[in-house]
């Protein structure tokens, strides 16, 4: 018997840690390498608001990133389901839809993004199931704390969100018994500056060999990715534990679009700005005031939440939004570029990208057994 092919990971992000689990779980030997510790929260994916939109997305996306999304959701209850299982921790996750609301003035922008979706949604999907108009008395109805604020409304019952930070410390638990259990190893702060075929080189100049790589550093792989740039988003989350939302509010709003996502504990994620800026700094006085003023349209009763943090990142884009998830034509293996949708898609990428791997390293793998 073999020992189990040892995989190297670059980049311990979302995608990073999600491959890394599921590459464990298939009997892989597995190296991570991140430039930042563990509990550092700058990156995009600690940042985001973790909702799962394939719908509501589809004004800026389209039908590919609204089929891994709708995979993407049918896999998260089943992978949260086995983290559980491993770690015995809860993972907050709602499959319970959103709702998209204007103000009266702003009813013309809310029948332009309804009628952006329904150019988008797939040929085969059932309109109905997917959105629904709403008057009054329906917003009120699925959400009380709304009740007579809005005239009219969409809602999309198809989507869900999950609570990053749970994930998160969920991952580190199950990956940390599992990389003790094959012999792997967690490099925090160690800084990858290029990955190689079988080989990852740090930014001391150290080489690590392995069976095979992954490049998964998010912006971090801008100087090997072509086009590879970062897409600016600011997002604040406050403290109103009096306030009853149910599921994830989305503001339509001719100038800036708002959403307001519950969270556990009576925490609300408010976001997000989307600025073309490579600038991954503090968020700006300017982007608070309009997320905040927006917050407080939506309920005056946000008006006496209390911030709880301020967060930017850059969200890892490529020259047509579209993600990559592959061995590139150089050998490298990648997964990149997830924008705006990686809680959206990031479950159906890496089981993709998972079976290919595994179907590259089979032979090993079958030795190893
Ligand atoms: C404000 C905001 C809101 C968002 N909201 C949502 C949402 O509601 N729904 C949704 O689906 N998506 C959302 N996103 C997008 C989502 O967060 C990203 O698509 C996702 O995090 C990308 O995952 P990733 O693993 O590719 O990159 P990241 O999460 O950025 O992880 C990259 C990792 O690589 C590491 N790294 C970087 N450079 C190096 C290096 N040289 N060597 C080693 N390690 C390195 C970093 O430390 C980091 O841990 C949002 C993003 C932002 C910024």
């Amino acid at each position: 018997m073999s020992p189990a092919p040892h995989v190297g990971i670059a980049g311990a992000g979302l995608v990073g840690r999600l491959l890394a689990w599921r590459l464990l779980g298939a009997g892989c030997r597995v190296s991570l390498f991140d430039a930042h510790p563990r509990h550092d929260r700058s990156f995009a994916g600690p940042t985001a608001a973790a909702m799962i939109s394939p719908t509501a997305e589809l004004a800026a996306a389209d039908a590919q990133i609204h089929a891994l999304g709708t995979e993407s959701l049918q896999l998260w209850p089943q992978w949260l389901g086995q983290l559980h299982a491993q770690t015995g921790r809860e993972i907050y996750f709602r499959h319970e839809g959103t709702l998209v609301v204007a103000h009266a003035a702003d009813q013309g922008a809310l029948a332009h993004y309804a009628s952006l979706l329904r150019a988008h949604l797939p040929a085969d999907a059932v309109v109905d199931d997917t959105m629904q108009a709403l008057d009054a008395e329906r917003i009120g109805a699925l959400e009380p704390l709304l009740a007579g604020r809005f005239a009219a409304g969409l809602f999309l019952p198809q989507e869900g969100q999950v609570a990053n930070d749970q994930l998160y410390v969920a991952l580190e638990q199950a990956l940390d018994t599992g990389l003790a259990g094959c012999g792997g190893r967690w490099y925090e702060g160690v800084a990858i500056a290029s990955v190689g075929v079988g080989s990852l080189t740090d930014a001391h100049g150290q080489r690590h060999a392995f069976d095979l790589t992954v490049d998964s550093r998010g912006v971090g792989a801008r100087g090997e990715l072509s086009g590879l740039h970062g897409v600016r988003g600011e997002v604040l989350t406050v403290s109103a534990p009096g306030v009853n939302l149910r599921r994830p509010v989305r503001l339509i709003h001719p100038r800036y679009a708002l959403y307001v996502a519950p969270r556990p504990g009576g925490q609300f994620i408010v976001g997000a700005t989307e600025l073309d800026s490579e600038d991954g700094g503090a968020p700006t006085l300017r982007s608070m005031l309009e997320l905040g003023s927006a917050l407080y349209s939506v309920h005056p009763e946000f008006g006496e939440a209390r911030v709880v943090r301020l967060a930017a990142s850059l969200r890892p884009t490529l020259p047509d939004h579209r993600p990559i998830a592959g061995r590139g034509d150089d050998g490298v293996w990648r997964v990149n570029g997830l924008f705006r949708h990686g809680y959206l898609i990031a479950p159906a990428l890496v089981r993709r990208i998972e079976h290919d791997i595994l179907a590259a390293l089979g032979a090993d793998l079958r030795d190893a057994a």
